[in-house]
């Protein structure tokens, strides 16, 4: 089941294969089918069928209006000269991801389809296709992990009662045991492969990380997990808050991605002669994601509310340098050591959950990818922390909204990776969300968008 094939009937599945999917769902209890699409928002989109439905839905699609790319995280839609009202694109279900979740229920991630059987331009998850094709063709196999940060909340959106939490603290699991433990097993039952999870340092705030996997694997399986917390919280009468900064001087919410290359079988960043056994592809990896790092952010960190969360102290990345287990640099590198079994990998620190993950990993493994080919150095190693060096005003990254958007808008390394749909697209929906948002105080944008990604 291949992805990438001019023929567009070559994207047709065995129809008798995907009936016998549906059949062993349905005697499993499945009734309905939900497939998901993540827009350039970050929001997760979704159509479901009844479960017989599922040749359908992976050979044909469902119906989606283009104008389901550019809605934005406060539901607003940022029509653009190519995205108006009429036109149709194609939801189509991978039927090779499919996950029961429970409650009757089961899931696969869909990827956007002209009506003619091609791959649209704006499709995210097949931008990130290619870029895992790219580093086949290289001789890369790459690898990727996510930790997901969210905050639980009341139902409805308002603060937990918590007069006594503490970060990473015992006491904080005891007093959500009853969620934690369902929520364990929920993720091992949809096989998301949970690596760890925590109480984070702020209040009402866990983390659950997954173990690494091929890059559209990764994100796949990060909205899955997303949607299986959301879907506990609401069992136990809860929310899930995946928003970068859910309340002002609160800790912020990361999606810290991480990533490993392997030549031939020997990881890149471990076994070479350079810092911390950095060969000379890791070197220019590292180069090359530090040299995008700022033209990129907008598609690491680039909702109304990343830029609160993205600041010095706040252990969110907020300088464009490098470091070995540094918190405070945008990319954190961490050696193989017999305490890090998965080997060696550099960790981009400030990507959020207002991401659309299939553009952010894009982004991270693309330029990644571009370092190695234009053979760039390993830049110079930070240290301590960032803000305490003497180029702390230059190694700062400028996360203000309208300065993220005009630095993308400008990016070749951008258009190059994406095209430039996807990125005319996703600079129309950033801006809409500055414009409705230009007069209201960082309280009031963080309260409107609290559950805007869950
Ligand atoms: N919550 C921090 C963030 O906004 C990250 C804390 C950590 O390093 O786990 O990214
Ligand atoms: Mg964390």
């Amino acid at each position: 089941m291949t992805w990438i094939n001019e023929d567009p009937k070559n994207y047709e599945y065995d129809v008798q294969e995907l009936d016998l999917v549906a059949s062993r769902l349905s005697s499993d209890g499945v009734d309905l089918l939900v497939g998901t699409a993540l827009d350039f928002a970050g929001v997760i989109r979704s159509k479901a069928v009844p479960t017989r439905r599922l040749r359908s839905f992976a050979n044909s699609g469902m119906g989606a209006s283009p104008s389901w790319v550019v809605f934005c995280a406060d539901n607003g839609i940022a029509f653009t000269e190519d995205i108006g009202v009429t036109g149709d694109l194609r939801l189509r279900l991978d039927p090779t991801r499919v996950r029961s979740i429970g409650e009757g229920m089961a899931w696969a991630p869909t990827d956007y389809f002209e009506q003619d059987g091609t791959p649209s331009k704006m499709c995210a998850r097949t931008s990130l296709k290619r870029q895992e094709a790219r580093a086949e063709s290289l001789g890369l196999t790459s690898l990727m992990g996510v930790e997901l940060e969210f905050n639980l909340l009341a139902e409805d959106g308002s603060e937990l009662h918590e007069p006594n939490w503490a970060g990473y603290g015992m006491r904080s699991l005891i007093s959500k045991r009853q969620f934690l433990t369902d929520l364990t097993k929920t993720l091992e039952d949809a096989g998301v492969g949970t690596e760890q999870i925590h109480a984070e340092y702020g209040v009402n705030q866990y983390e659950v990380s997954l173990a690494p996997m091929s890059p559209v694997e990764m994100a796949d399986t990060a909205l899955l997990a997303r949607i299986l917390i959301c879907l506990v919280a609401s069992r136990h009468n809860m929310a899930a808050s995946f928003s970068p900064l859910a309340f002002v001087g609160g800790a912020g919410n990361g999606m810290h991605l991480h990533l490993s290359l392997a030549r031939n079988g020997e990881n890149i960043f471990s076994q070479g002669n350079g810092p911390h056994g950095i060969s000379q592809d890791g070197g220019s990896a590292i180069g090359g994601v530090l040299d995008s790092v700022s033209e990129l952010l907008a598609l690491y960190a680039g909702s109304i509310v990343s830029s609160l969360r993205l600041q010095p102290g706040s252990w969110s990345g907020a300088a464009a340098c490098w470091g070995l287990e540094n918190r405070e640099a945008a990319l954190r590198f961490l050696a193989a050591t017999p305490g890090n079994p998965h080997g060696a990998n550099i960790e981009l620190k400030i990507v959020d959950p207002s991401s659309n993950i299939y553009l952010a990993s894009a982004a991270l493994l693309g330029s990644a990818l571009n370092g190695i080919d234009q053979h760039l150095e390993l830049p110079g190693e930070v240290a301590g922390n960032p803000s305490e060096s003497d180029n702390s005003e230059k190694l700062r990254l400028d996360a203000e909204p309208n300065e993220s958007l005009r630095r993308l808008e400008h990016s070749d390394v951008a258009r190059d990776i994406f095209g430039v749909q996807i990125i005319s697209g996703l600079i129309a929906v950033r801006r809409h969300e500055i414009e409705v948002f230009q007069n209201s105080t960082p309280d009031e944008i963080t309260s409107a968008l609290r559950l805007a990604w869950s």
